[in-house]
């Protein structure tokens, strides 16, 4: 089959709630993916930042088919031999006391909303059925219910109501808002260190050093959705490690499992995840011992391949190389890491033009916001293949 009859199926049977580029893959490595007729691309998005290990890195591959054959799924009626190794492994990197695993990046943000609130109710006090979570403008937690009920965006939320009351939302990167924002109902901050869906804004220097500061003040929890922004993209391992914050709650999914399996976590104290008791919450696949297996190896490729390090160092240079691109069409460069946002100006016509260009030259990354070109390669990129990116992009931003 062609990539214009793959095109016509999932058209006439997969449901449109997307609107892919025009690229059929078949297979991945590394940096690179080819598509159905044997042409090769570089992938610059990386699966929003959940391969940055790289696409099918051989060692979690393997460790995933041997698991695979092994034992896969025992679901938590019962124990298995990889939880606990990945619950010891993944807290004793991040300095945190405990997680709780789930799989999609939207199931931990749930679970952390969960968590929060009962910990409202059982240890601050709120009374019952009132507890307010404040979140902010230009927020992306995920797509159910609960989180589109705070989502800022008109179509995540026209026709999914009615909606899950008890949020607040306020400016993104405003201390003083938040502070305005608090009642004695306020059990939880939930942020994002750096807007990912947003189109990759970052918040002033100190921001969440004083929001770190105002959840203790007034007692409530900061919790960080770390989901796109952690496992390394930004150059450190989560990315309030920028300004040696530490979250009440830190969400993580994407990466965590290299891209190779759905697996999310939920890192917090034993105070907060304290708070669920047998029966509480859970998830039949949620800390199953392939995801765990898998989600093991993944990490240690982040550590042993030194992939934050490389973020960090990889990432000035892309970030210095951007912002040398003169084109009439930016307005700015916005990123941390090896992740950027192109920022074009509104007369520019979109960001799509430039992507579908892009995906002519084989370049994969996709517009965010209609005006931001949105990059992430997996970590595992080098210099000469950055250079090689760069020229794309310094062509296609010729354009007229
Ligand atoms: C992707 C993302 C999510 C949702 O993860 P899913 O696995 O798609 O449910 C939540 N928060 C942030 C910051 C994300 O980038």
């Amino acid at each position: 089959m062609n990539t214009q009859e793959y095109i016509a199926l999932e058209d006439q049977y997969n449901a449109r709630n997307y609107q892919p580029l025009d690229v059929v893959l078949t297979r991945g490595n590394g940096v690179w993916v080819e598509d159905v007729e044997g042409r090769r691309y570089m992938d610059f998005l990386a699966a929003y930042s959940a391969l940055n290990q790289g696409h099918c890195h051989p060692r979690i591959v393997k460790v995933m088919v041997e698991q695979a054959a092994k034992l896969a799924l025992t679901s938590r009626a019962f124990r298995n031999d990889q939880l606990p190794l990945l619950a010891k492994e993944l807290c004793e990197l991040t300095g945190y006391e405990m997680m709780l695993p789930m799989n999609t990046g939207a199931e931990a943000v749930e679970t952390a909303i969960k968590a929060a609130r009962k910990w409202g109710y059982r240890i601050k006090g709120v009374p019952e059925d009132r507890a307010r979570v404040i979140a902010c403008y230009g927020n992306f937690h995920g797509r159910t219910i609960t989180i589109v009920s705070f989502s800022p965006e008109e179509q995540y939320r026209d026709g999914f109501g009615p909606f899950t009351p008890g949020f607040t939302l306020i400016p993104y990167g405003e201390a003083e808002a938040l502070e305005a924002a608090i009642t004695p109902h306020t059990v939880a901050f939930l942020v994002e260190p750096i807007q990912g869906e947003s189109g990759v804004v970052v918040p002033p220097p100190g921001y969440l050093r004083q929001v770190r500061d105002i959840c203790n003040r007034h007692n409530i929890l900061l919790i960080l959705d770390e989901i796109q922004s952690g496992l390394g993209r930004t150059g450190r391992l989560l990315a309030a490690d920028h300004e040696g914050v530490r979250g009440d709650m830190v969400t993580l999914g994407k990466a965590l499992s290299g891209g190779m399996y759905p697996v999310s976590a939920v890192l917090a104290s034993r105070e907060v995840l304290g708070v669920f008791q047998p029966g509480d919450h859970g998830s039949t696949y949620g800390g199953n011992p392939l995801a765990c297996a898998v989600a093991r190896e993944a990490l240690k490729v982040l550590v042993e391949e030194k992939l934050v390090e490389r973020a960090a160092e990889l990432g000035e240079y892309m970030l210095a190389r951007l912002r040398q691109i003169t084109s009439p069409h930016i307005q700015k460069v916005r990123g941390k890491g090896l992740w950027a946002g192109i920022v074009l100006k509104p007369e520019a016509g979109g960001a799509r033009r430039f992507c579908e260009a892009l995906l002519e030259r084989g370049l994969l990354c996709k517009e965010t916001h209609w005006n931001v070109i949105r990059l992430a390669p997996p970590l595992v990129i080098t210099k000469d293949q950055i250079d090689w990116a760069v020229e794309r992009l310094e062509e296609v931003l010729q354009m007229p």
